[in-house]
């Protein structure tokens, strides 16, 4: 087990070097529609993870996209200065962090959310640091569109999850946000603007999808929109075997569409009255008890939810929405009498973590550490990544939901910079702590620990995984997880960043003069 300490300040962190006063007179010269910070001990020294705290030298809140190309082009005529683009620093490993860097505030950039019709698709030009909590409200209250492809929780922008890829119980149908893209201006580590698509300069477009900020910044992205639902019948169901779990949700994720429900999701959790882990974690409602009796009597310490849910419209009746959930249900086996169910409204639907936010919040365990740990596992392996983490290391729960869902391949371009395992399925896992402070929750440096001990056990069993929102320290670890994709990733950053100016919180490159 790799038990060693990530938390990370830079050291004289305090102390402002020669370099800093050239840098900080050349951001003087800026000539900036919007504004500059220079006391940099706000939110942009940290993020969400609560892991690192890495100060930059100012923080620009641009007023449009010409103010982030003036910041890329004053970084380039400097000897050191990188600049990282923030969404709503929700990275977990520093990502968004630029240390004596520039850093911009995108969300100072989100007033364009525009809904415009192309043939017979409609699209929404939206800025990148707009959160898709916004653009749903616009979207839906506005001309009753949404995008098709959603996260989990929506207070995250759009350029941040186009960065990495934006997965959630929609994906297998539609694939991940960054298929769900038609068009990106961006502004290149060389300080140039852009638009590109799939056929207008599309090294760039497909570089920039899932390119962890390494190749340009999303000023404006343009969505793909389809009519929304009115509701949604949301239903969980409980499984005492993986095999049977696994078995069930593949088998709705290849469905065609019409045939099966819109959102595939599901999750483990702990055998056991935990209040957070255990069988709790299970009703929609407060009214709904579960019942453990109902669960066999050979399972082990960890049970599975599936999670599903279907779109339906107010104009359907009742009957015909039961009868659809019924023949669904019905070609499942999951176990008898632990079902739960519940109707929403489609804006309730894609809200639903913002009561889980305002409950952390309530809670003191949103603004503390969260050394969250997300990969994508292959079909191939997923049951002995069962067997090793959710039934050893992780039985008794990790404060917060630990969920595993199947995706399929082919909805995802692989002309992206995202990395997959093999196969045509694969599944997410997301290991989603949620801590009280020690002494009251564990060591972070535990929790830490445990992540790599996932990793290492992974790695030594050789199964076939990528991380999902991925944190390396070498370009060793970098090489191998893009692996054959490496060479193009370091090919489309010499041609867009060729100094190596944007996102230096990944730490990929370094800064070169
Ligand atoms: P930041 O953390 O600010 O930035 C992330 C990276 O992108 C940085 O490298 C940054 O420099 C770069 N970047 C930011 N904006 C731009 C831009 N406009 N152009 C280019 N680069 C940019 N992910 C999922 O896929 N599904 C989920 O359901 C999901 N749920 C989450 C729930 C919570 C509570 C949290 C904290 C995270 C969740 N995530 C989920 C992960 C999330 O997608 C990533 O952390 C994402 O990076 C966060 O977006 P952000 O806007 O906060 O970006």
């Amino acid at each position: 087990m790799i038990a060693f300490l990530e938390r990370f300040v830079p050291e004289n962190d305090t102390e402002m070097r020669a370099d800093d006063d050239d840098d900080a007179n050349l951001c003087r010269g800026l000539e900036l529609q919007g504004t500059i910070d220079y006391v940099c001990t706000g939110p942009a020294a940290k993020d969400f993870g609560g892991i690192f705290e890495i100060r930059p030298l100012a923080v620009i809140r641009p007023a449009g996209q010409e103010d982030v190309a003036r910041v890329v082009r004053v970084a380039s005529r400097s000897a050191n200065l990188t600049v990282a683009a923030r969404g709503n620093g929700h990275s977990i490993n520093g990502q968004a962090m630029a240390e004596r860097g520039l850093v911009i505030d995108m969300r100072a950039m989100d007033g364009l959310i525009q809904v415009l019709r192309i043939g017979a698709s409609a699209y929404v030009d939206v800025g990148g640091g707009v959160l898709w909590e916004h653009l749903l409200e616009r979207c839906l209250l506005g001309f009753g569109l949404a995008p098709r492809s959603w996260t989990d929780y929506l207070g995250l922008t759009v350029g941040g999850t186009l960065s990495n890829a934006g997965v959630s119980g929609q994906a297998f149908r539609h694939g991940p946000q960054t298929s769900n893209v038609s068009e990106l201006e961006v502004v290149t580590g060389k300080g140039d603007t852009l638009v590109c698509s799939e056929t207008q300069n599309s090294e760039l477009f497909f570089g920039v999808l899932g390119g962890l900020g390494q190749f340009g910044i999303i000023t404006r992205a343009r969505v793909l929109l389809q009519t929304a639902p009115d509701r949604v019948r949301l239903i969980r169901v409980v499984y005492s075997e993986f095999e049977e779990y696994a078995r069930d949700a593949e088998f709705l994720v290849s469905l065609p569409e019409g045939e099966s429900f819109d959102y595939v999701e599901g999750y483990a959790f702990v055998n056991s009255n935990d209040p957070v882990n255990g069988w709790a974690s299970v009703p929609l409602r407060s009214d709904q008890g579960f019942d453990p009796s109902k669960i066999p009597r050979d399972a082990g310490p960890v049970l599975y939810c599936l999670e599903v849910a279907l779109h339906y419209r107010n104009s359907d009746d009742t009957y015909s929405t039961d009868k659809a959930v019924g023949q669904m249900l019905g070609r499942l086996r999951f176990c008898e009498n632990l079902k739960f169910e519940v109707d929403l409204s489609y804006m309730e639907f894609l809200l639903r973590v913002k009561q889980v936010e305002q409950a952390a919040m309530a809670n003191g365990i949103w603004d503390t550490s969260h050394p969250w740990l997300n990969l994508f596992v292959s079909k191939r392996d997923i049951v002995d990544f069962d067997r090793m983490v959710f039934k050893k290391i992780l039985k008794d729960g990790i404060g917060g939901p630990m969920l595993v869902y199947p995706l399929m391949r082919s909805k995802w371009d692989d002309r992206t910079s995202v990395v997959l395992p093999e196969g045509e399925i694969f599944y997410i896992v997301a290991l989603l702590r949620f801590n009280h402070p020690y002494p009251k929750g564990p060591p972070v440096e535990r929790l830490i620990a445990q992540n790599h001990e996932i990793i290492q056990g992974c790695t030594t069993h050789a199964l076939d995984f990528k991380l999902y929102i991925p944190h390396y320290r070498s370009e060793e670890q970098w090489k191998r997880h893009f692996g054959k994709h490496w060479a193009t990733f370091v090919e489309r950053k010499g041609r867009f960043d060729p100094m190596a100016i944007l996102a230096p919180g990944q730490r990929i490159f370094s800064r070169n003069h």
